[in-house]
C-alpha cells in the first residue's frame, strides 16, 4: 500500500518550516505554498494526496484555507493535517471541526510526524480502494449496478429531457456457456463491455447491471445519435469473435431497447423500463436487432 510517488502539499507561510518539512518529506512528491490562495489553486491543478497546513498565515488563515479545500470537487476529500504552534484546545477543536484529520504542534517530533503522514496515507488509498471495488465491475472494469445508478441518477436530475436510456442483453448467453463452459462465457462478457466502453460518448454513462445485462444512459445526443450509438455498438459486437482454446472463434449477439425522454417517461425508472420492454421486445422480434421508442 505504501507509496513513495504520492503527493503532498505542505503550506506555511515561513520558507524555513517549509525546508524542515520537504527534507522531512524525502521520497515523496513534495508540493509547496506560502499561503492559502497559492494552496487553493495547487489543489485544483494537482492531484494532491495529503495537505500539512499551518493556521496562522496573513490573509486566508489555515481554518479559512481548510474550508475552502474541503469546498472544491477535488480536494474535498484530501485528508488535512494541521501544523502549527497554536496549542490551546480551542484551535484544536476548531482544526477538527473545519475539517481537519489530524492535528501537530510545532516545534513537532520529526518521527511522529512521519508516522502520523504515513498513517493517513495508508488510510486514503485503503479508502481509495474500497470505493473503487464498491464503484466497478471486477470482471469488466466498466460501473457496476449500483455506481450507474446513482451516477445515471445524477446526469438524468440535471438534463431530464435530453435523457436517453439504452439497454443491451446477450442473446442465448446461457447456450454460450453451456457449449463453451463459464469461464469462456465470462470473456464474452468482458469483450462486450469492451465494445461497449470504447464506443460510448464522453458524458454517457455505462454500466453492467449484472450477469449479461448492460445499459448506457446518455445525456447531450439527438433522436439519431442514440439509435445510431447503439446500432454501432451491436453490429460490433456482432462482427466481434473470442477464442475459444479449441482455437475455434465464436461469435455471439446481442438484442438492445432504447427509449428517449418524453413526458410519460419522467424518471430514470420509468425511462430505463421502457427500454427493457424495447429491448424484450427486439428478443421476442429474432435477436441480434434494436428497438427504439
Ligand atoms: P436471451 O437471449 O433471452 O437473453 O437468453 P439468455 O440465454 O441470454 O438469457 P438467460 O437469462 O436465460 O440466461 C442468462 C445466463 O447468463 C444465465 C446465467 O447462468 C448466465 N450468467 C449470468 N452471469 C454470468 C457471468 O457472470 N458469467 C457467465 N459466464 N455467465 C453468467
Ligand atoms: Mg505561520
Ligand atoms: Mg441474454
Amino acid at each position: 500500500m505504501e507509496n513513495t510517488s504520492q503527493t503532498i502539499l505542505v503550506v506555511d507561510d515561513t520558507s524555513s518550516n517549509i525546508d524542515i518539512l520537504v527534507e522531512l518529506l524525502d521520497g515523496y512528491d513534495v508540493l509547496v505554498a506560502l499561503d492559502g490562495e497559492t494552496a487553493i489553486e495547487l489543489a485544483i491543478e494537482e492531484d494532491i494526496d495529503l495537505i500539512l497546513l499551518d493556521i496562522v498565515m496573513p490573509e486566508l488563515d489555515g481554518y479559512q484555507t481548510c474550508l475552502k479545500l474541503k469546498e472544491i470537487e477535488s480536494s474535498k476529500d484530501v485528508p488535512i493535517i494541521f501544523i502549527t504552534g497554536k496549542n490551546d484546545e480551542d484551535s484544536i477543536e476548531k482544526a477538527y471541526d473545519f475539517g481537519g484529520i489530524d492535528y501537530v504542534t510545532k516545534p513537532f517530533k520529526p518521527k511522529e510526524l512521519l508516522a502520523r503522514v504515513k498513517a493517513q496515507l495508508k488510510i486514503r488509498c485503503l479508502i481509495e480502494h474500497l470505493e473503487h471495488l464498491s464503484s466497478f465491475d471486477v470482471m469488466t472494469g466498466i460501473f457496476n449496478r449500483r455506481k450507474f445508478f446513482e451516477q445515471a441518477q445524477e446526469g438524468f436530475d440535471k438534463k431530464p429531457n435530453k435523457s436517453c436510456a439504452m439497454m443491451l442483453d446477450i442473446d442465448k448467453f446461457k447456450d454460450i456457456n453451456d457449449s463453451y463452459g463459464h469461464p469462456f462465457g465470462d470473456r464474452v462478457i468482458q469483450k462486450v463491455a469492451e465494445i461497449m466502453s470504447t464506443n460510448v460518448p464522453d458524458g454517457a454513462i455505462l454500466g453492467r447491471l449484472g450477469g449479461e445485462e448492460f445499459a448506457i444512459v446518455s445525456y447531450n445526443l439527438s433522436w439519431e445519435d442514440n439509435c445510431s450509438l447503439v446500432e454501432t455498438i451491436r453490429k460490433l459486437i456482432a462482427k466481434a469473435t473470442v477464442k475459444h482454446e479449441s482455437g475455434k472463434k465464436i461469435q455471439f449477439t446481442v438484442s438492445a431497447g432504447l427509449a428517449m425522454y418524453k413526458p410519460a417517461l419522467n424518471s430514470l425508472d420509468a425511462l430505463l423500463k421502457q427500454a427493457d420492454d424495447a429491448l424484450y421486445q427486439a428478443k421476442e422480434a429474432g435477436r441480434n436487432q434494436s428497438i427504439f421508442t
